[in-house]
């Protein structure tokens, strides 16, 4: 093993912190005990506080992807057709999983640079005079480009079109890092994971859902189990669940919910709204290219940066591994090797982000792809500006 600390700079997992870490090195207990409901009523609602939603959020022992599907299979019948968007690869793997289950997906294409285009949903939308769309689902942060979609703004869209369709968001990659609110932009059902704003392992997902969703869940026709939301609100109601959950990742659940409401949710976007900005001057320094296209879509949780014509990312990435112990996100299938990812997600710092930029811009050197230098450099500039714009708004 080198010396010193891994770092993990993919857009997630993400770094766990030791405070969590230390929160869950704890004896797994009895989960149909009297103890486990104030763990559980504390997990609970506190997942409610982070979604921004004063319904209920189902939380699953599971990786994202059950959450994706158990989204759909607790709203939808067999055939039912759904409106999806082409964001990246996540939004892909959306769409194949709908399939598998015998949904109809309606894929808006996109060219994997930008987040979904509201008037390309509202223009679908209104073809479907029949309501035969019975769900739009979207990727708030797709993780694969860097690219945020606007959530409310997708809402006004189905609200202008007078359309009655469910509205399913992904923001698997984007919880407790850019700004989410369940509720005010009027998604039906959220879709998140523990392993990337959450600061927490891979094992738990969530469903935050609306009256609405929960209304069409007493209908849907597809089949469901373990993923039925029914059977998880009896025993929800008094801190418990119908099956054993992930007993010590909801320790670590409730110690991530205490250090986000210590820091502040606007305190948590604004810290990655600002490493974004920083990365970015960073890759335009050096002469390369941002994957996502247009600046107000680029994303907080991550930069995925274009490698020059003829040259892998795949071996870029190999090289900081080998040289620096640093870990970036590799391309996935429509972009792969052709890009990198940096996660500057969860549990980060400015001199973390420092460190990760100095990683990739010795690591751009060793493999000996084209670039300037001096972009380390320009991040601290904008990092350095920052703190001391935060400074004066402070006073
Ligand atoms: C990570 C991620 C997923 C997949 O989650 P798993 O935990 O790997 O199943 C889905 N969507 C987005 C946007 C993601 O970032």
């Amino acid at each position: 093993m080198p010396a010193g600390r891994h770092f993990l700079q993919i857009p997630g997992p993400s770094n766990v912190p030791d405070r969590i870490l230390r929160a869950m090195d704890y004896p797994t207990m009895d989960h149909r005990g009297p103890a486990f409901a104030e763990v559980g009523r504390a997990a609970l609602e506190g997942a409610k506080w982070v979604f921004g939603t004063e319904n209920r959020v189902i939380i699953y022992p599971s990786s994202g992807t059950g959450a994706w599907e158990a989204a759909l299979v607790n709203t939808l019948s067999p055939g039912d057709t759904v409106l999806m968007y082409e964001t990246g690869h996540f939004a892909t793997l959306w769409k194949k999983l709908a399939e598998r289950l015998g949904l109809k997906p309606v894929f808006i294409e996109g060219d994997w640079r930008r987040g979904a285009d509201p008037d390309a949903i509202a223009a679908r939308l209104k073809e479907d005079e029949a309501h035969e769309i019975k769900a739009v689902c979207v990727v708030h942060n797709e993780t694969s480009t860097g690219a945020v979609s606007p959530i409310a703004a997708i809402r006004r869209a189905i609200d202008a079109a007078g359309h009655p369709a469910l509205f399913m968001v992904d923001t698997i990659s984007g919880l407790a890092s850019i700004d989410y609110r369940h509720d005010e932009w009027g998604v039906d059902v959220t879709v998140s994971g523990s392993q990337k704003g959450l600061m927490l392992p891979p094992g738990l997902s969530f469903n935050a859902v609306s009256e609405k969703a929960v209304a069409a869940s007493k209908t849907a026709g597809l089949p469901k189990a373990y993923w039925a939301w029914d059977d998880m609100m009896g025993p929800n109601d008094t801190g418990y669940f119908p099956y054993t959950p992930a007993t010590n990742l909801l320790y670590g659940l409730n110690e991530a919910i205490a250090m986000l409401r210590e820091e502040g949710l606007e305190n948590v976007f604004a810290r990655h709204t600002r490493h974004g900005e920083a990365a970015r001057a960073a890759v335009e320094a050096w002469g390369l290219e941002v994957l996502c296209a247009r600046p107000e879509d680029r994303s907080g949780v991550l930069t995925a940066v274009m490698m020059p014509e003829g040259h892998s990312a795949d071996r870029f990435r190999a090289i900081a591994l080998e040289n620096y112990d640093i870990s970036f996100g590799n391309g996935l299938s429509k972009v792969a090797d052709r890009v990198f990812r940096i996660g500057h997600l969860g549990d980060f710092n400015d001199l973390m982000l420092c460190g990760t930029l100095a990683g990739v811009e010795m690591a751009l050197s060793d493999a000996g792809v084209p670039h300037r230098k001096g972009g380390v450099q320009a991040a601290m500039q904008v990092l350095g500006g920052g703190q001391s714009a935060l400074r004066a708004a402070a006073e």
